[in-house]
C-alpha cells in the first residue's frame, strides 16, 4: 500500500490534504508537489507522510508532479511554519503563502542563486569559425569565444545581446550555467572603540552564542545598539554561521544598508515588502543555500530559512510593524523568539522603548536584559520640558513658548524639529454658524481638510470630495477649519521663519520609497533648517544639527480608549524626543499640552521611558491586561449591520462553557463604520494561554460552519495589538 501525503495548499481552509505520492520521485516533508485541486492544479508543501491505512477512503486523487529532488523547506522551519499556524490560528497554506516568496508557490524551475553566465556551446564554435552569422548575434559569439561572461560583463560590453543570446541559445549555439555569487566585499570599515557597557553586552550575548537566550537589548536611539549588532554579527561570521537582522519597514533606510555592507563586508540580502519577487526569491535561496550569510530584512524575512543560524536580531522591537494586521496574523518578534528556540541561538531584542510584554517577560526572568545607559556621540541627554499651553494665545496651534523655542533655535544656526501626528490641513471643516462639520460618508468620521484647502479626505477609507462653498445645512459660507496638520503647521511656519526652509516630512510628501532619506539629505549640517512632521521623523539618519524637538500635541493619545494608547504614546514621545542632540551640541525638547498634570506626561518626562513602563505595567497588572492576561478578538464586518449581529451572537453561543474564560461583547468596533461596512467584535481574555488556547481551533471551526460565516468578513486575531 502507498503511503499518503498531508499537503498544505494556498486555500484559506484550515486543513490539510491528502493525496497519493507522484509517480516519479519521492517526496519528503518540505517538498513541493503540483496537485489537481477542484478545477486546475494548485502547488503545495507536503507536510506529513502517514501511512495509508491511517487515512479513510481510498478516492485520492494523485500528486501530478514533484517539483524539487530535494524538500525545499528545511525540518526547522516546517516545524516552526506549523507551530506559528497553530498559534496564530492561520490556514496551512497561509503559513506556507507567508514563508515561500510567491516565485517559489509556482510550479517553474528555482530561478539561479548565482551569477548567471554565457559560453559557446561546441556548435557555436564551429558557427564562430565558419563565419556565418551576422549582426548582434556575430559579435556575441566573437566576445565568447574565448571565454564565457557573466551576464553583468555582457550588459556592459554589447548592450542588447540578450536578443542575439535566446536565437543562439535556441539553436543550440550557446549555453547558460551558474556560478557562485562573485565577492565583491568592499574593505570593511573600522569599528569605533566600543564603550563598556557596549563591551559588556557584546561579551554577554556572545557567550551564549550556540544555544537558545533571549536578551533585552534596552537603549534609547543613539545609544550605540546597532555597534553592537554590527560586533555580534561579526564573531558570528567568524563563526561561519549566519545572521538575521529584522527591522520595522520605516528601519531599512539606505543609510542603515549602507552602514552595515560597509562595516561588515560581506553579501547582505536585503529583503523588503518594495523587492521584485525573483529578487526575493533569489535571496531566499541564497540563505536557504547558506550562500547569504547576513540577511536584513523586515517582518516577512523571518520566514528566512537559516540552515546555518547563529543569531537573530529584532531592532525597534515594540514596533507594531511586527504584527500583521490581515490575513495571517503573526507577530515576527513572537516567531523569532520561538525560531531562536528552535534553532538553538540567542535572541536579542532591541529597543529604546520597549514593549510592555517584553519588559513583562524581562520581570519574569525568562529574558535577560542589557542596558546602554551613555550616548556615545553626545554631551548630554536632552532637556524636556512641559508647555502648559491652556489660556494661550495660539497662533495655528502653536504657543507662545513652543515658537520662541523654535526662533532660538534657528536663530542659533540650528535645526528645529516640529512634531505633530497628522497628516493634512485640518483634521475637521466646521460650519462657525450652525456646527455642521464634513463627515466621511461611508465611515461617520470627520474628513480631514488637505491641499491647502482643496480637498476633503477620509484618513480611513480614503473618500474624496471637494470642499463645499457654503454649509450644506444653514447655508452659511462661514466654514471654518479646526485643528491642525502638518500641512498647515508648514504654511505658518513658512510665513512666521521667511528666511529659514521648512521641509515637511509625512505620508504626501515621501510617496515614494527613499524620498524621505533624499529629503532629509537636503538638508545642511550647518544651516538653520524646519522640519516639520508625523512619527516618520521619529526615525530616520542622524541630523547633527537637529538640537530642538517641538512636540505640537499628543493630546488625542491621552484619552483614547485602546488600553495600549499610553503605552504607544510614551514610545513616541520618546523616539521623537531621541531625534534632539544626536551629535556634540545639547538637545532640548518641548511639549506642549492642556494636560500638564496627566501622570503619564509626568512621569515620562521627569523619570523617562522605563518609569513609566514600570507605572503602565503595575497598572495592567492591577486590571489584568495583557500581557498578563491573553486576548482573542473575533472582528467581523458587513454592509448589512444585522447580519454581523446575527453572527457574533451565534458566536458567543458557540463558546463552551468555561469559567476561566471572559468574554466581552459583541460590541461595536472603536470605528463601528468603515468604508460603508458595519463592524462589531467580541473579545475573549483569559489568565492562561493554554486553556484559552485549548478551545480555539474547535470554535474557529464551529464558526465557519455558520451559515453566515461565508456571507460576511470575519477573523480570528490571537494577541492582538489594537482592540
Ligand atoms: P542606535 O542603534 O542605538 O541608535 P548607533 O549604534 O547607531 O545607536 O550609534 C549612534 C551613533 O554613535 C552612530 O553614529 C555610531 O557610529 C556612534 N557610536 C556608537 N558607538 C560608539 C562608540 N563606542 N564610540 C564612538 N561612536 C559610537
Ligand atoms: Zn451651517
Ligand atoms: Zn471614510
Amino acid at each position: 500500500m502507498p503511503a499518503v501525503l498531508r499537503i498544505a495548499l494556498p486555500v484559506p481552509l484550515p486543513t490539510l490534504f491528502d493525496y497519493l505520492p507522484p509517480a516519479m520521485g519521492e517526496a519528503g516533508v518540505g517538498s513541493r508537489v503540483l496537485v489537481p485541486f477542484g478545477r486546475g492544479k494548485r502547488v503545495g508543501v507536503v507536510v506529513a507522510i502517514e501511512p495509508a491505512a491511517a487515512v479513510e477512503g481510498s478516492r485520492l486523487k494523485q500528486v501530478t508532479r514533484l517539483l524539487d529532488d530535494e524538500p525545499l523547506l528545511d525540518a526547522e522551519l516546517m516545524q516552526t511554519l506549523a507551530w506559528a499556524a497553530d498559534y496564530w490560528l492561520g490556514a496551512p497554506g497561509e503559513a506556507y503563502g507567508n514563508a515561500l516568496p510567491l516565485a517559489l508557490r509556482e510550479a517553474k524551475p528555482l530561478p539561479l542563486i548565482g551569477d548567471e553566465y554565457w559560453s559557446l556551446a561546441a556548435a557555436g564554435h564551429h558557427a564562430h569559425e565558419a563565419g556565418n552569422r551576422r549582426g548582434g548575434s556575430k559579435a556575441l559569439l566573437a566576445l565568447l569565444a574565448t571565454a564565457a561572461l557573466s551576464a553583468q560583463e555582457l550588459t556592459e560590453r554589447l548592450p542588447g545581446w540578450r536578443e542575439a543570446a535566446r536565437r543562439l541559445a535556441a539553436a543550440g549555439l550557446l549555453e547558460r550555467s551558474e556560478r557562485p555569487p562573485a565577492d565583491q566585499r568592499p574593505p570593511p570599515s573600522p569599528a569605533p572603540q566600543l564603550n563598556e557597557e557596549q563591551q559588556q553586552a557584546v561579551a554577554t550575548v556572545g557567550a551564549s552564542l550556540g544555544s537558545f537566550q533571549p536578551f533585552l537589548l534596552d537603549g534609547v536611539t543613539g545609544s550605540g545598539k546597532t555597534e553592537v549588532y554590527l560586533a555580534l554579527i561579526e564573531q558570528v561570521l567568524a563563526q561561519g554561521k549566519q545572521a538575521l537582522l529584522l527591522v520595522p519597514e520605516i528601519g531599512l533606510a539606505p543609510q542603515t544598508v549602507r552602514r552595515l555592507r560597509q562595516r561588515l563586508g560581506v553579501l547582505i540580502e536585503v529583503l523588503h515588502s518594495n523587492l521584485s519577487e525573483g529578487d526575493r526569491a533569489r535571496a531566499w535561496l541564497r540563505a536557504r543555500a547558506g550562500t547569504a550569510r547576513v540577511i536584513l530584512g523586515t517582518r516577512s524575512a523571518i520566514f528566512t530559512p537559516l540552515p546555518q543560524a547563529g543569531l537573530i536580531i529584532v531592532d525597534e522591537e515594540h514596533d507594531g510593524s511586527y504584527k500583521q494586521q490581515d490575513g495571517f496574523r503573526y507577530h515576527a518578534r513572537d516567531l523569532a523568539v520561538v525560531r531562536a528556540r528552535a534553532l538553538g541561538v540567542p535572541v536579542l531584542l532591541g529597543s529604546g522603548t520597549p514593549s510592555l510584554e517584553s519588559l513583562a517577560n524581562a520581570e519574569a526572568g525568562r529574558y535577560r536584559t542589557l542596558h546602554l545607559r551613555a550616548r556615545p556621540g553626545a554631551v548630554r541627554p536632552p532637556q524636556v520640558q512641559i508647555i502648559d499651553m491652556r489660556a494661550q494665545r495660539l497662533e495655528h496651534g502653536m504657543s507662545p513658548a513652543l515658537l520662541a523655542a523654535v526662533a532660538e533655535t534657528v536663530a542659533r544656526g540650528e535645526q528645529a524639529l516640529v512634531f505633530r501626528n497628522r497628516r493634512g490641513y485640518a483634521p475637521v471643516l466646521l460650519c462657525h454658524a450652525c456646527g455642521w462639520h464634513a463627515d466621511c460618508p461611508r465611515c461617520e468620521r470627520p474628513l480631514t481638510l488637505h491641499a491647502g484647502r482643496r480637498q476633503l479626505i477620509c484618513h480611513h477609507c480614503d473618500y474624496r470630495q471637494r470642499p463645499p462653498q457654503a454649509c450644506p445645512t444653514c447655508g452659511a459660507g462661514d466654514l471654518k477649519p479646526q485643528g491642525q496638520g502638518t500641512e498647515r503647521l508648514e504654511e505658518a511656519l513658512v510665513t512666521l521663519f521667511p528666511q529659514v526652509p521648512v521641509l515637511r516630512v509625512d505620508r504626501e510628501t515621501t510617496r515614494r520609497r527613499d524620498a524621505f532619506e533624499q529629503l532629509l539629505e537636503t538638508l545642511a549640517d550647518d544651516q538653520p533648517a524646519i522640519l516639520v512632521g508625523t512619527q516618520m521623523l521619529a526615525k530616520g539618519h542622524d541630523l547633527p544639527n537637529l538640537t530642538l524637538v517641538a512636540i505640537v500635541g499628543v493630546d488625542e493619545g491621552l484619552h483614547c480608549i485602546d488600553f495600549r494608547a499610553g503605552e504607544r504614546l510614551a514610545q513616541l514621545v520618546v523616539q521623537v524626543a531621541g531625534r534632539a542632540g544626536r551629535a556634540r551640541k545639547p538637545g532640548r525638547v518641548v511639549l506642549q499640552t492642556h494636560q500638564p498634570a496627566h501622570p503619564l506626561l509626568r512621569s515620562l518626562l521627569a523619570q523617562g521611558y522605563a518609569a513609566a513602563a514600570r507605572e503602565l505595567l503595575a497598572e495592567r497588572r492591577l486590571i489584568q491586561l495583557p500581557p498578563y492576561s491573553h486576548q482573542v478578538l473575533l472582528r467581523a464586518e458587513s454592509v448589512r449591520r444585522e447580519d454581523v449581529d446575527a453572527f457574533l451572537a451565534s458566536a458567543r453561543a458557540a463558546l463552551p462553557q468555561d469559567d476561566s474564560l471572559q468574554i466581552a461583547g459583541p460590541m461595536p468596533a472603536p470605528m463601528p463604520l468603515r468604508a460603508g461596512r458595519h463592524r462589531a467584535q467580541l473579545l475573549l481574555e483569559a489568565q492562561s494561554r493554554r486553556s484559552l488556547h485549548g478551545m480555539l481551533r474547535s470554535w474557529q471551526t464551529a464558526l465557519a460552519a455558520l451559515p453566515l460565516a461565508r456571507k460576511l468578513r470575519w477573523s480570528l486575531d490571537v494577541d492582538p495589538i489594537d482592540l
